[in-house]
């Protein structure tokens, strides 16, 4: 039977990182997914690694904002009316955590790892050959009115107190960066601290390459067979069974398939979100993300097309997809940028696996010795892997952590 010192389970953006800095610090390790690294959460996101992220996206509280998502006229999120009752709690949760102490708290706890999130993307990108994936050209936000602008007047105050770099701009600084854009709008605001990735899968995949050429060993296995072996972790894998000391779950949105089996009570759901992708027209072509954000969605240049992802969907993780948001957005998208057919007749659906306060949970799994949680990454994944990765390596391994790992452990829940 194969043995390790460690499991990962899951090899989204997450999982991947983690394996790859317990590698780093000389454990065996095993990597476990039902699939290839990164085609699921992390392929088919956004693509924006943050360095400037502050405020969590967060539940609308104004009335007349909240009606206009009642109703379903904001294209920013939709729900599915029969998962509303069993959300309840988990949005209850949330919208508490969206008043602006909880804001401020989650933006404040998360900034460690933020600004580290593009360094250890680059470095990593340049030792598994990938750094073409990646272009520090920072994103764009822009506002359809001077209400829009007004109403994100806290962000811009909270990046100034914290040295966050954000430049506001008219119609004309907008098109001195992005040429082709329409304007169909009268702000925006410049973040220079953040990167782009054309393939966010194809950098998961690469970083997957690198902790195998690093010793580190990738199997294809179902997480949902983990049980305990005595004092040891067993997975069962299409290559047969494999020993471990210790697992982590890095499941994202499949983390819940596991945890409550082991009596964790976790107040963890996922906001769901689409993403299209669209040829561009001849000649037109765009350097970064552009967020539009009245318009409630993000437009990328990637490697597939520009991909335009949707906000929140509230569903049941595997209710079936509603094509509603994205169509919604896809008009407002053509008006923003010139775009040609879109390249699927479905749009992909991912599910951001989310706790109410934004912040993943990273760290030991209360009760469970040898067993280890990372997971809850919202929609900061793809940015936040490498960072989280190291953190819990760093506390796995007794080394000193780089932050204080008190804000993302499991126990600020049962407190
Ligand atoms: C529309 C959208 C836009 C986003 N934009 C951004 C962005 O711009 N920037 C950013 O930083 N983040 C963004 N995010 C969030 C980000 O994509 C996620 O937070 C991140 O991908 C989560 O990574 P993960 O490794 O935890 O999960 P995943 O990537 O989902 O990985 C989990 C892995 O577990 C595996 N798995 C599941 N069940 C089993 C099982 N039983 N056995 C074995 N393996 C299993 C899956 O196959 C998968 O590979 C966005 C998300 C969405 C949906």
């Amino acid at each position: 039977m194969a043995q390790a010192d460690v499991l990962v389970l899951g090899a989204g953006m997450v999982g991947v990182s983690t394996a790859l800095h317990l590698r780093r610090r000389g454990l065996s390790v095993v990597l476990v997914d039902r699939r290839g690294p990164g085609e699921e959460t992390s392929f088919g996101n956004a693509g924006v690694i943050e360095g400037s992220a502050l405020f969590p996206v967060s539940f609308p509280r104004d009335l007349r904002i909240l009606l206009r998502h009642a109703l379903k006229l904001a294209p920013q999120s939709n729900y599915r009316l029969g998962a509303l009752p069993g959300l309840m709690p988990w949005i209850a949760a949330y919208f508490h955590a969206s008043g602006r102490p909880g804001l401020e708290r989650s933006a404040r706890d998360l900034r460690p790892l933020m600004v580290r999130a593009r360094h250890d993307h680059r470095m990593l990108a340049a030792e598994a050959g990938a750094q073409d994936l990646l272009r520090p050209t920072g994103w764009v936000k822009i506002y359809r009115s001077e209400a829009d602008y007004a109403s994100a007047e806290a962000e811009r105050l909270l990046a100034g107190e914290l040295g966050v770099a954000c430049e506001t701009l008219d119609t004309d600084g907008v098109l001195g960066l992005e040429p082709h854009l329409r304007p169909d709008f009268q702000r925006g605001t410049f973040w220079p601290e953040c990167d782009n990735c054309s393939d966010p899968g194809g950098l998961v995949k690469a970083y997957a390459a690198l902790f195998e050429r690093e010793g580190g060993l990738f199997l294809r296995g179902d997480a949902r067979t983990l049980q305990r072996s005595g004092s040891r972790w067993r997975v069962d894998c299409e290559a047969g069974p494999v020993l471990a000391d210790r697992t982590v779950l890095c499941l994202g949105p499949w983390s819940m398939d596991l945890f409550g089996r082991f009596g964790l009570r976790l107040p963890f759901a996922v906001k769901r979100g689409y993403h299209l992708h669209f040829a561009p027209e001849p000649g037109v072509t765009l350097s970064r993300a552009i967020v539009d954000r009245a318009g409630g969605f993000c437009l990328q240049s990637t490697r597939y097309g520009i991909r335009a992802t949707t906000g929140i969907e509230f569903a049941l993780r595997d209710d079936p997809p509603d094509r509603r948001q994205a169509d919604m957005v896809t008009p407002l998208a053509r008006r923003l940028l010139p775009l040609g057919a879109a390249r699927e007749s479905e749009p992909w659906l991912g599910r951001r696996p989310a706790f109410p306060d934004s912040k993943p949970v990273v760290g030991a799994a209360p009760g469970h010795p040898g067993l280890f949680l990372n997971f809850g990454h919202s929609h900061w994944g793809l940015t936040l892997g490498p960072g989280t990765g190291l953190l819990l390596a760093q506390m796995m391994t007794g080394d000193t952590p780089f932050t204080d790992p008190a804000p993302f452990a499991a126990e600020r829940f049962s407190a």
